[in-house]
């Protein structure tokens, strides 16, 4: 194994690190000199471009660019269609296009070919999310080395610089998820104590609110915007993106639409995101309540994630908490540079050679997982719960507390996520299921026990016993409805080698 390296895949800009001959990680610039790299994908004339030019792009040729690819993971819908096209994109494949753009970057920086890494995710990211983050590596020609939670790679990033021993709180907003996690760091150990989060809200969100303020204002003035002017949209969204991040120093700041210049006040953005904002404190809440600490027992504030630059996020946090920020850890690298941690750990585990950096990472699911049972009166399914959020990953839960109806000769196994005990089954996400069918006939009320195992990447296989023997009855790795199957991951990762990125 050469060198290895971390990855923030991010929903508006990715990063890529490696340890140092220090022992301590850096971020690794790419062929524009910069420290991040928007995850922009523009496909124009059968070439793929990354980066600051596609995002640059999106104005005029707003049907090749592809942004906010990160909400569509695990999504088996979604697919781009180039203007002028008829080739389709998964968002897995759209994501390696990323990874390789940042892999390549890296290699060429160290001068070897990079192949192993680790990629880091929202620590809210389900097992779909996860396995397509995996399948994108994987479609990049990468050996993935773990998938890890971003939020655990920040803290990791923090902790490890000083030596730092304490209970630090992780509220990170990137650009379109958010999570919060509360962790103990000590003597190198670092043990996640509770985490939640949303998977769909970032500072997209928040630009969203600054574009219907200044639409609404410009409708005010008279004008009017053609929603399908998909030209117009990009430049609109690119310039409220632009005054967002103008808030965060200025009291004001300005968008242009057509002829007019419309002012957004710092105070009426404020107003417009309260919702946003207050949603990201039920989160931060919850998370408190289920570690069962008080703020007063946390030594640590990080803001991690490009969101955490607005006024209003730090202010209301703080004055939530009544802790103070830390302002050690860089909002857009700390994630990258403890994936980059965790990737020399990992390859000193696979390789035997003594790692630059020791430290140990316990962490937890942040959503529940069960099976989907019949309801007593038999009139419906309701998800039953077999681990609990919070539960420790890796793992292998069992639970013998289910049984047969009637008598069968083979079961519909469905395995669920989310965190409700008996909701109904359109109340949970159905991960995959399996029509498992045995050599022999199961009686009525026969004991069936089941056992998930979570793996590091906290992706789930699920198994189901027969109880009354201790027989496994089928083995679920899973069929996930919402992933590639292995073998299109292979066919894909063929076909994209022939796709130049550049
Ligand atoms: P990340 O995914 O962590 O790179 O976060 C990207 C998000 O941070 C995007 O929504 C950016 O618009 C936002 N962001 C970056 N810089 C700023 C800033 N100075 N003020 C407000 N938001 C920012």
């Amino acid at each position: 194994m050469g060198k290895v390296v971390g990855i923030d895949l991010g929903t508006t800009n990715s990063a890529i690190a490696v340890l140092g001959n220090d022992g301590l990680p850096t971020i690794i610039h790419n062929r524009e000199g910069d420290n991040t790299t928007p995850s922009a994908v523009l496909f124009d004339d059968g070439e793929v471009t990354i980066g600051k030019q596609a995002k640059n792009a999106e104005k005029s040729l707003p049907n090749n660019v592809v942004r906010y690819v990160k909400r569509h993971m695990g999504s088996p819908d979604y697919q781009f269609i180039p203007d002028g096209t008829d080739d389709q994109y998964g968002p897995e494949v759209i994501s390696s296009f990323i990874l390789r753009f940042l892999v390549d970057d890296a290699s060429e920086f160290l001068g070897e070919t990079v192949n192993d890494v680790v990629i880091t995710v929202p620590a809210y990211f389900g097992d779909a999310e996860r396995t397509a983050t995996r399948q994108a590596g994987e479609i990049a020609g990468l050996n993935v080395l773990q998938v890890i939670n971003e939020p655990t790679a920040a803290a990791l990033s923090f902790g490890l610089k000083g030596g730092y021993s304490g209970k630090v709180l992780v509220y990170d907003l990137g650009g379109g998820t958010f999570d919060v996690t509360l962790m103990d760091i000590s003597n190198n150990n670092f043990t996640v104590l509770a985490s939640a989060g949303d998977r769909n809200l970032g500072g997209f969100d928040f630009d969203n609110e600054i574009i219907k303020l200044a639409e609404s204002r410009y409708a005010e003035l008279g004008g009017s915007i053609d929603h399908g002017d998909d030209s117009q949209q990009a430049l609109i969204r690119e310039q409220a993106e632009g005054a967002k991040h103008r808030l965060s120093t200025a009291d004001k700041a300005k968008i242009r639409i057509g002829t007019e210049s419309i002012t957004i006040m710092r105070e009426e953005f404020e107003r417009a995101v309260a919702d946003l904002v207050t949603r990201t404190r039920y989160i931060l809440e919850d998370v408190m309540e289920q570690s069962g600490l008080a703020y007063s027992d946390v030594d640590k504030l990080l803001l991690v994630g490009g969101s955490t630059r607005m006024k209003i996020i730090e202010r209301s946090v703080q004055e939530w908490t009544g802790l103070t920020a830390d302002k050690s850890v860089h909002p857009d690298e700390a994630v990258a540079l403890g994936a980059a941690i965790v990737a020399e750990i990992r390859n000193a585990a696979e390789t035997g050679a003594p790692p630059a950096v020791r430290a140990t990472v316990s962490d937890v699911v942040a959503q529940g997982l069960g099976v989907a049972v019949l309801a007593d009166d038999g009139s419906k399914m309701l998800n039953s719960l077999v681990v609990q959020p919070q539960t420790r990953a890796p793992n292998r839960i069992e639970a013998s507390s289910f049984s047969t109806v009637g008598s069968t000769r083979e079961i519909n196994f469905q395995i669920t996520e989310g965190d409700e005990n008996g909701a109904e089954l359109q109340y949970v996400k159905v991960l995959g299921e399996s029509l498992l069918k045995l050599d022999y006939d199961l009686p009525a009320k026969a004991p069936l026990r089941v056992v998930f195992v979570i793996n590091e990447d906290q992706t789930v296989e699920a198994e189901l016993h027969d109880a009354s023997n201790g027989k496994l009855i089928g083995q679920m790795v899973v069929e996930r409805a919402a992933n590639l199957k292995p073998a299109d991951v292979t066919f894909l990762r063929k076909q994209s080698k022939e796709i130049v990125v550049q």
